[in-house]
């Protein structure tokens, strides 16, 4: 069955015990929630994962990394592997974020190696995708999210497909305060359902979680999700603060 999501990705912000209760004030907020239908993932950075995972036996959430590297062991200094984050109970890492691929100049080549790295140390990716301004002006967004796709996520066969969620995150949303609109998201979601269907089937399609990112907040959120192919969001900087990202996990 599909899930509904919401992830929080943290980028750079929050020092050590600001994150503790950070994520102990959300975890306090989800346990006295009665009806729980949707997975929430924190994102936090690297150094703040143990602490996070601690937190999350027992709690319900599940922890992601936001990045990872493509090689499992070996001279990479500085470095975090798959099998790294694995040891330590980390189930998902986002893979592919914008401000990764601009600022990093990670490509289609590298992310297929890195969505690899993940599903062989069984972790799951959150797989971003989005056009830039000008591409959506140019009319070539459809074309650069199938590229994107095609490139570091089609070569899956169907059980590793199973495993990644995708998130939808046009570039000019990002940290902007302009959130695509719901029609706009929907039409995005639905062509790449509509891709997954004609590479995975329809079963497959419909199974895959398809969540919305940028500039999604506690206000907005509701009117997102309530698109039919809008499984949820990934989350900037509303997931910073714990009552507006648990505002935004009851949004559906
Ligand atoms: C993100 O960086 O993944 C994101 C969605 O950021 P924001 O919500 O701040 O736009």
């Amino acid at each position: 069955m599909r899930k509904k999501i919401v992830a929080g990705n943290w980028k750079m912000n929050k020092s050590f015990p600001d994150a503790e209760e950070l994520i102990a004030e959300i975890a306090d907020k989800l346990e006295s929630m009665d009806t729980f239908h949707q997975d929430v993932i924190l994102c936090p950075p690297y150094v703040y994962l143990e602490m996070a995972t601690d937190i999350a036996e027992d709690s319900v959430f599940s922890v992601g990394a936001q990045n990872m590297n493509e090689n499992d062991t070996g001279a990479y200094t500085g470095e975090i592997s798959g099998s790294m984050l694995a040891s330590m109970d980390v189930e998902y890492c986002i893979i592919g974020h914008s401000e990764r691929r601009k600022n990093y100049g990670e490509d289609h080549t590298l992310l297929a190696k890195k969505v690899n790295a993940a599903l062989r140390n069984n972790i799951r990716p959150i797989f971003c995708c989005g056009e830039v301004l000008a591409e959506r002006e140019a009319g070539r967004h459809f074309e650069v999210v199938r590229n994107q796709l095609d490139e570091s996520l089609f070569h899956l066969t169907d059980e590793q497909f199973e495993q990644v969620v995708i998130a939808y995150e046009p570039v000019w949303a990002i940290g902007t305060g302009i959130n695509a609109t719901p029609m706009l998201a929907q039409e995005m979601h639905a062509y790449i359902r509509k891709l997954i269907t004609l590479k995975y089937g329809e079963t497959l399609a419909s199974e895959t979680s398809i969540l919305y990112g940028g500039s999604c907040n506690a206000s907005n959120a509701r009117e997102l999700f309530s698109q039919p192919d809008v499984d949820g969001g990934l989350i900037g900087g509303a997931s910073l603060k714990a009552d507006e990202f648990v505002k935004i996990v009851t949004s559906f």
